[in-house]
């Protein structure tokens, strides 16, 4: 690539020397080419002109009255202001000595005297392009670091925003359980109260006698012990957020507590000609783990997989053991022939109060077809799941209500308890 050929105009060049011959010879070929000149005839002067104009390069003579040329190069070079500025010796002494010297003071270059003025041209040229280059890539570099410390800056504020937003959502939600927790055993009392008198109500004679009213005690009855189910839930996942969930760990032979299940889900599954098949799970290890609390991740997990499978549909629930980083594990999968989760939902139904059914669904019955929750069932599901040690999902290759594409949940627990408390 040819370089293109230098504008001298726009440099300046000081030379410093005594001879009045040489300086003259000199400023007549360089200014001739269109350099700006500026002349020094010893030493101390040329110190001050470099530093009051700044050239782009200086010629400077070894053999100067005061200080020569050496001494003048190291002050050159100790001085913020002009070290930077190159400098090529013109020595009329042929020694190396002389030359060596020179460039370990700091000199790029030097020329031999009597001056070659072709040669002086090419080495101030190749020199300034040196310089030119060298700027620019500082420009570059100083860009960079101004561009590199604007980006940190930049992501310093967003990290102390992010963590300002963080700190207010951990507020609010510990707010929002607060007052769940609150609420939740302001209510459990006068609940337990009014179902006590409900179930009253329900033995007495002319009640029984009277088909409404027994009615009326019934739905009372039932939506009390509906409201209690839900209390209960609100109270446990707020144990669980709050790290109170406390698990007493002793043998669960996990088959026998999915057939116990199976047997207590039977009227809904033949009401709802449903089935609830168990497969491979005599084969599992006995585990280490809270019965009545992992009874409730099943009974969440089978119990929704009952609510969004139509009738007629199969729950199969199977059950593997696995090892993993030389520790031995076992894995149920909770699958269903039912509506499907959106990919996108998969994660979220984890979360609190999530539900993606409809609203209005809410207080329809917990295992029909659809029938809606609190959204809390998989929080509550996790949480358990989580104080064991291990780990749940959901998969399912969509959400589709005439095809069905079904869902599969794995629960993944290690056999030797490795909970909170373990
Ligand atoms: P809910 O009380 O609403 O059932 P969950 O926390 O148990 O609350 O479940 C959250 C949401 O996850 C449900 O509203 C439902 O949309 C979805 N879901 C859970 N299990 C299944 C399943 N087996 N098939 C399809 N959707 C499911």
């Amino acid at each position: 690539m040819q370089t293109p050929p230098l504008d001298y105009s726009r440099y300046t060049l000081l030379i410093v020397d005594d001879n009045p011959t040489n300086l003259s010879v000199l400023f007549d070929y360089l200014s001739g080419y269109g350099f700006r000149i500026l002349v020094a005839p010893d030493g101390e002067t040329g110190l001050r002109r470099a530093k009051q104009a700044h050239p782009d390069l200086i010629l400077l003579d070894v053999m100067l009255p005061g200080i020569n040329g050496f001494e003048t190069c190291v002050r050159l070079k100790a001085d913020q202001d002009t070290r930077d500025i190159p400098v090529i010796f013109m020595t009329a002494l042929a020694s190396t000595d002389d030359k060596v010297r020179g460039l370990e003071v700091g000199a790029v270059d030097y020329v031999t005297k009597p001056i070659q003025q072709a040669e002086v041209l090419a080495r101030i040229t190749t020199h300034l392009r040196i310089r030119d280059l060298t700027q620019s890539l500082r420009d570059a570099n100083a860009q960079i670091l101004r561009m590199n410390r604007e980006l940190e800056d930049k992501v310093r504020e967003r990290t102390a925003e992010l963590r300002r937003a963080y700190e207010q959502l951990e507020r609010l939600d510990r707010k929002k359980s607060d007052l769940i927790t609150l609420i939740s055993h302001e209510l459990r009392t006068p609940l337990t109260i009014f179902m006590g008198y409900a179930q009253i109500l329900q033995q007495v004679e002319e009640v029984q006698n009277n088909r409404f009213l027994a009615e009326v005690a019934e739905k009372i009855t039932t939506n009390a012990q509906r409201l209690q189910d839900l209390i209960q839930a609100m109270l446990e996942v707020s144990r669980i957020d709050q790290e109170f969930l406390r698990l007493s760990p002793a043998p669960v032979n996990l088959h026998h507590m999915l057939v116990a299940l199976h047997d207590d889900l039977l009227p809904v599954l033949t009401q709802r000609h449903l089935v609830l098949r168990l497969e491979g799970l005599e084969a599992l290890p006995v585990i280490e783990g809270d019965y009545d609390e992992l009874l409730k991740v099943f009974a969440n997990v089978v119990g929704n997989a009952i609510k969004y499978t139509p009738d007629g549909g199969t729950i199969t629930v199977s059950g593997q053991e696995k090892e993993h980083e030389g520790e031995p594990w076992v894995e149920v999968v909770v699958s269903d022939t039912g509506i499907g989760i959106d990919p996108s939902s998969l994660e979220l139904i984890f979360t609190k109060f999530y539900t993606t059914g409809e609203i209005n669904l809410h207080s329809t019955s917990k295992t029909r077809f659809k029938g809606g929750g609190l959204g809390l069932g998989l929080t509550i599901a996790r949480g358990i799941v989580e104080a064991h040690g291990g780990r749940i999902w959901a998969e399912s290759q969509g959400y589709d209500e005439s095809t069905c594409p079904g869902s599969q949940f794995h629960i993944l627990l290690p056999v030797h308890f490795k909970g909170v408390n373990a």
